[in-house]
């Protein structure tokens, strides 16, 4: 590697210490022998347009955007990814040819994650989602994309899914409704795929659930985007009623691994990729 000028890439948020992305994608490089390289860089919400400027004049490859930028740097952006824009966020920038490009690989991580370790057909699934935040947002919007047979969603504030389903269902071809908590017990009968997207049940507060317990049926998949703790509550009582379960890691692993994917051009080892990260969250 002697001699080879180094490709900058990196995460642009506030705050980044805790970030597990430097140890992933930069043990991702080295695996495949290519000077990139990953630093993080806590970017006041102020700074924003001046850290996106330093990434073109600095001639970096791209970075990851995170909390609290991922709508705010779409106006110091070129250009959007189709799915970036009906995201209305972004997550990662390439920087190709003097442009920046804005995509957003957290729905496309999560769908990839999800369909390797759970091997479902999403033709076939009713999907029911808790929660319409920001990765709500992104998860649902892929969902619809890859072609569920329905979708549900459902928030602790009632107008954030109304608004969400209605722009999905604006967008593409997926039956998509919101209903209201209160018809949870309705619902998860007929829904093959849980997903909780809200933060209950994140540590500290371990000991609480999105969702009763005894709703809970052996034909769901139950997914968490929640890693922190990696078996949350729910997927603890998921698996105990003999659902598939899938925990949050894996969409983290994986819009990582698309990004590498798009600075690179090479197959990303997620693999790899997935053990440092998974390291990093049991040894903390
Ligand atoms: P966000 O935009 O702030 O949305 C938070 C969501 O959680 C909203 O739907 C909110 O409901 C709901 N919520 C929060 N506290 C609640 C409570 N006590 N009871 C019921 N609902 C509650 O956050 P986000 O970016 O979407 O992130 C949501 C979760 O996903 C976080 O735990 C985050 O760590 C996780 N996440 C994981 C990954 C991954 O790679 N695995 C990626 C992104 C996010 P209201 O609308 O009513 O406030």
């Amino acid at each position: 590697m002697s001699g080879q000028q180094t490709i900058m890439t990196g995460l642009l948020g506030y705050p980044v210490e805790h970030s597990m992305s430097p140890v992933m994608q930069n043990a991702a490089f080295k695996q495949l022998g290519i000077p990139y390289y990953y630093a993080a860089f806590a970017v006041h919400p102020d700074r924003l347009g001046q850290a996106v400027e330093g990434i073109r004049a600095l001639g970096f490859r791209g970075v990851n955007v995170t909390i609290p930028h991922k709508v705010n740097v779409i106006d110091f952006l070129d250009d959007l990814h189709e799915e970036a824009r009906l995201i209305g966020a972004v997550n990662t920038i390439v920087h190709e040819n003097g442009k920046l490009i804005g995509y957003n690989t957290d729905g496309r991580g999560y769908v990839r994650s999800l369909l390797r370790e759970t091997k479902i057909s999403l033709s076939e699934q009713n999907v029911l989602i808790l929660g319409a935040g920001g990765a709500a947002r992104a998860i649902a919007v892929s969902l619809a994309r890859s072609g569920v047979a329905g979708m549900v969603i459902t928030n602790r504030t009632p107008e954030k899914a109304a608004e969400l389903a209605e722009s999905i269902q604006r967008h593409t071809d997926t039956r998509v409704r919101a209903l209201s908590l209160s018809d949870l017990p309705d619902v998860v009968p007929d829904s093959t795929l849980l997903i909780n997207t809200t933060s209950v049940g994140m540590s500290p507060n371990e000991s609480d659930s999105p969702v009763p317990g005894e709703l809970l049926h052996q034909r769901l998949v139950v997914s968490d985007l929640v890693y922190n703790p990696l078996e949350t509550k729910l997927l603890k009582e998921a698996r105990q009623a003999g659902c598939v379960t899938h925990s949050g890691l894996g969409m983290l692993v994986h819009q990582g691994a698309l990004a590498f994917e798009l600075w690179t051009g090479k197959e990303a080892p997620a693999e790899l990729m997935y053990e440092k990260a998974h390291h990093m969250l049991t040894s903390t």
